[in-house]
């Protein structure tokens, strides 16, 4: 179980809630989702009826109106468990755009399905051709009468399966640069809007990724989300959350992996003691144990600063930049402590080191979190 008990960032209730949420993700089959590529949909709806789904949406639209540091739970403890279910995605990004910058009529629309697990989100801004430079994007939404016609496409949408709502972010201009790009909702029923496969990842079996296509997809004038013209800055403004919470569920992993290591290496029998008992071991665990002392410590800095609306655009990248690239060494240093055992798909440090490599490419590379740190020094 995740150790919380030197943090002093959550109270009672989020204890409370902690428990709730390690109640619903003990009953994910991770293992079925590994296998299938995909999450049920009665997975998401056992996480909107205990509350875990969008915890920042508003009472006016179902949910609870928390702020993040109760999102940190979840991401936390879904990470800890090793599952790859795309709740995050949902509550951490998604919701915030339409919380941001939804009219009333999208907000009550959209974001009720949202916290119960009846609507499923996905954003979509990578392209075959556009993903660290989005200011690059082809995607394009011509005014088309009262509304849009959508044409293009895009790639690696995480829940792109599943999705029955996608955030589709597009040129609505013709000359290229960051000024021309628009927001727009777009649903799983429209028609030309359709999905390539389930895409075949290294990791994360346990979500589904895939292309999307638009092919003159007619869009009504009341499915542009927030201003015309004004997509960048809404991308710029809302991607500080989305690296936050990729840091949280860096350190979650990270913990969990170091839990397992010591688990292993306490049990493994070798030259006549255990493994945990050698020197390379015991001095290995120590490393680990402080970086994730240094990681716990800086990521309540970061999550509270956030919850203050104080965790600067800097800050969220250089967070993301350090737990994504620590998570990953953990998880080498841990599964090298596991032997050939590591290298077993049976051995839950498989799946975690998998997982790990892709947060330090997702949601923008380390070199791009480095580039933005640079930026502002
Ligand atoms: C599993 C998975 C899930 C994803 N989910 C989503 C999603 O839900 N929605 C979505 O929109 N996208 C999603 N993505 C896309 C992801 O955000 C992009 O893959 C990522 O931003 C990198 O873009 P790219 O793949 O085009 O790489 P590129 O931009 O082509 O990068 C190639 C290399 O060049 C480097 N590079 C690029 N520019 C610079 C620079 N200026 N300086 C130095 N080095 C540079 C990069 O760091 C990288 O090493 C997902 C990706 C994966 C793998």
């Amino acid at each position: 179980m995740l150790d919380t008990s030197a943090r002093t960032i959550f109270d009672e209730d989020q204890a409370a809630y902690r428990d709730t949420v390690r109640r619903v993700v003990a009953g994910l089959d991770t293992d079925r989702h590994e296998r299938e590529g995909i999450v049920e949909r009665e997975a998401w709806l056992a996480a909107g009826a205990a509350g875990l789904l969008c915890p920042g949406v508003p009472e006016a639209y179902g949910g609870p109106g928390l702020d993040f540091s109760w999102n940190a739970i979840v991401d936390e403890e879904v990470a800890y468990a090793g599952s790859a279910v795309g709740w995050t995605l949902q509550s951490d990004i998604v919701a915030d755009y339409l919380i941001a910058y939804g009219s009333e009529e999208q907000k009550r629309r959209y974001l009720p399905g949202m916290v119960s697990g009846e609507t499923i989100t996905a954003i979509a801004m990578t392209e075959p051709a556009a993903g660290s430079d989005l200011q690059g994007m082809k995607t394009i939404a011509r005014a088309d009468g009262n509304g849009w016609r959508l044409n293009g496409s895009k790639t690696y949408i995480t829940n792109g399966q599943s999705a029955d709502l996608v955030i589709v972010c597009a040129r609505t201009t013709e000359e290229g640069g960051a000024r021309g790009i628009s927001l727009f909702l777009v649903e799983s029923g429209d028609e030309g809007f359709t999905r390539g496969r389930n895409l075949d990842k290294i990791g994360l079996h346990g979500n589904d990724t895939s292309e999307l296509f638009f092919s003159d997809v007619k869009l009504p004038a009341d499915r542009l989300l927030g201003q015309e013209n004004g997509g960048f800055i809404m991308l710029m403004s809302q991607l500080p959350q989305e690296r936050l919470s990729i840091a949280v569920q860096c350190q979650g992993a990270a913990q969990r992996a170091f839990d397992l290591a010591v688990e292993f290496t306490k049990d493994r029998k070798a030259f006549g003691k255990t493994v945990f008992e050698f020197q390379n071991t015991r001095f290995t665990l120590a490393d680990m144990k402080a970086r994730l002392q240094v990681g716990w410590a800086h990521l309540d800095w970061a999550i509270a600063r956030h919850v203050k609306g104080q965790l600067t655009a800097a800050e969220a990248s250089a967070a993301k930049l350090w737990h994504s690239e620590t998570q990953f060494q953990l998880c080498d240093m841990a599964l090298q402590l596991h032997g050939g055992a590591g290298y077993m798909n049976e051995y839950p440090i498989a799946r975690l080191w998998r997982d790990a490599r892709v947060a330090r490419i997702y949601g923008g590379t380390s070199e791009i979190m480095k580039e933005l740190v640079a930026r502002a020094i």
